[in-house]
């Protein structure tokens, strides 16, 4: 599949007015400057879903759906991006021939050439698993049941065993090899300084990002003397860990119909469940969700099924896995397979079928773990159900939706025969200690500092959002400001990082920040459109006082993180006094840092 150059798209999106376009399928209403009217991307009552016909953009307060006309016809009509814009120049009246679909190689951004060396390697996998001289690594999938379909689908390869075989491939194809080696597909030989190919006899699972790009890899050893079992792409400009998860991008339209997602923990139970025709699945590959990965299936359904293993470690993580995705406003069940048994092995032996009863458990996290403790304790003394308690009510009060408290603390109350008034009365005791906790933490109350903007005190994520806006938006004092003060490890939000990293590449390029090219870049990607809609369609007053404001918070988290970390080295280091001294001294001169800066943002150093 070819691109449309970046000047015909333009056009086109220039000829499509977003509220014509919008009203075809949502009743909208002028509401000021912009229309509302009920998301068509979540279920509600009053309307949060906004369209802006100023700014030619969408966004939903509701579920944080947002972008251009391109990015709407993306998701509400499912369709590829270049199919979106097919469909918009249509709707303009606009033709565009066949031959303007072809790739121009100056256009190509960086990233899109990063993109570009990724779908070079994933096809030379994919060949070499297709060549009758490896039909020894054909059959590891065969023999695992997987249907070529199945194989085609989710680009399933082979990395050969041979020592400069991609390499000398990707020369030939004309990639930059220090670009390869940034992702992690090649490095340099410290002896020779030659380049040599990372992925050696390996199966290989293309990582893929919610637009299908090919970001990463995970290449799973064939013998058994090779270390280690999984070797993934480290960290790059287009992957960060823990902010895709396996499956998703084929997934998604089968999580939109089912209204739900099944969540298993390995690629292999992934495949046999989209093998056996179930495809609302994702993996979450052995590791603990992160908050970023809640948020992103929370685009498409609330409701998860965490379908693990029935052992010890399987139920440990399915319980943590679903206690995240409670946290970020999901609703999540609990699904244990009998113990010795995964996904794949038990569809396997049982068939799909079998699987039925399991997703319709419907178990909250919170009934599992009653379950569970009503299982092992036919008998429970007093001083066992006091520590499960405990323990639920720990869980609980980060969970931040009052809604479901209000349901989990009459189970708890029933099941364990305690009455509810004395439940909610050490819940509140708990909620009451964790903010003592968390003030205690900053460095002086801050009460006083009123004026600071509320979305402020949401987080990171505003601050973050707040300075991206500013670079983008703000006049040239602040960018100027901004520049100096920022750095990467300010940023927490990997989606954030990327458009920090674009909005420096253009201001090296070219000595300015052009909004427009800055996101052209991301046209494709759903998120930061989401992202940039939002920040569109709020107002912010004083830019100067707010910049000074995110910076101040970014500085003062990063603090306050790095002296959680220490604090938290302190106590697995009781043992060795020499150790906490040292470590002792480091908070202090990190908590001195915190109070320097929270009194030079009192004295309000302005903006110069
Ligand atoms: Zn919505």
């Amino acid at each position: 599949m070819g691109r449309i150059s970046s000047l015909k798209i333009d056009e086109v999106r220039g000829a499509v007015n977003i509220v014509h376009y919008i009203s075809q399928f949502v009743n909208l209403k002028k509401a000021g400057q912009n229309y509302k009217g009920l998301c068509p991307f979540h279920t509600e009552k009053t309307p949060s879903f906004m369209v802006s016909p100023s700014k030619q953009i969408f966004h939903c307060f509701g579920c944080g759906k947002g972008g251009n006309v391109l990015t709407f016809i993306m998701e509400y009509e499912k369709l590829p991006f270049i199919d979106a814009i097919r469909r918009a120049a249509e709707f303009a009246g606009i033709s565009i021939p066949e031959a303007e679909f072809k790739r121009d190689e100056k256009e190509q951004t960086y990233f899109q050439k990063l993109y570009e060396i990724n779908e070079i390697a994933c096809s030379y996998f994919e060949e070499h698993l297709s060549k009758a001289m490896h039909k020894a690594q054909l059959d590891y999938f065969k023999n695992r049941g997987l249907s070529e379909k199945t194989i085609k689908k989710f680009r399933l390869g082979y990395a050969p065993e041979a020592n400069n075989k991609l390499v000398d491939f990707l020369k030939k194809k004309g990639v930059e090899l220090t670009e390869a080696e940034k992702l992690g597909l090649i490095a340099r030989s410290y002896s020779n300084g030659k380049y040599f190919d990372k992925f050696r006899h390996r199966v290989m699972f293309p990582f893929q990002n919610l637009s299908g790009r090919i970001i990463g890899f995970g290449g799973r050893k064939l013998k058994e003397e090779q270390q280690p079992k999984y070797l993934n792409s480290p960290e790059s400009p287009i992957y960060k860990k823990g902010s895709t998860l396996y499956g998703l991008y084929q997934a998604i339209q089968s999580i939109r119909e089912n209204g739900f997602v099944v969540i298993v923990e390995g690629y292999f139970d992934l495949l046999r469940l989209v093998e056996n025709r179930l495809y609302n699945v994702v993996a979450s590959s052995g590791t603990a969700l992160t908050d970023i990965q809640a948020r992103l299936i929370l685009r498409y359904t609330s409701h998860a099924v965490l379908l693990y293993d029935g052992d010890d470690a399987g139920r440990k993580a399915a319980l943590r896995n679903a206690y995240i995705l409670e946290n970020n406003g999901l609703n999540a069940s609990v699904a244990l397979l009998p113990a010795d048994e995964d996904p794949d092995s038990f569809v396997r032996k049982n068939g799909i079928k079998a699987l039925d009863p399991y997703l319709k458990s419907q178990l909250t996290p919170v009934e599992f773990e009653l379950n569970t403790f009503a299982e092992e304790n036919p008998h429970p003394s007093m001083e066992a159900k006091n520590r499960l308690i405990q323990e639920l009510l720990e869980k609980l009060v980060e969970i931040k939706d009052p809604l479901k408290i209000g349901l989990y603390l009459p189970l708890i109350s029933e099941r364990l025969s305690m009455t509810e008034e004395l439940l909610v009365e050490q819940f509140r005791r708990l909620q009451r200690r964790r903010k003592r906790f968390a003030k205690r933490t900053e460095p002086e109350p801050e009460e006083n500092e009123s004026v600071t903007p509320v979305r402020l005190r949401q987080g990171q994520y505003q601050a973050e959002a707040g300075v991206i806006y500013l670079l983008l938006n703000g006049d040239q004092q602040i960018r100027n400001y901004l520049m100096e003060k920022l750095s990467y490890d300010l940023f927490e939000n990997p989606h954030f990082i990327l458009l920090y990293e674009a909005i420096m590449n253009e201001l090296e390029e070219t000595g300015s920040v052009n909004e427009e090219v800055v996101l052209e870049q991301f046209q494709e990607d759903l998120e930061i459109q989401s992202i940039i809609s939002e920040l569109a369609l709020t107002e912010f007053q004083d830019q100067a006082k707010f910049a000074r404001d995110c910076i101040f918070q970014l500085k003062k988290w990063r603090l306050e993180k790095q002296a959680e970390e220490i604090n938290a080295m302190i106590r697995s280091e009781v043992e060795s006094g020499e150790a906490v001294v040292h470590y002792s001294i480091e908070l202090t001169r990190i908590r001195k840092q915190i109070h320097q800066l929270v009194k030079q943002h009192r004295e309000g150093s302005e903006i110069s």
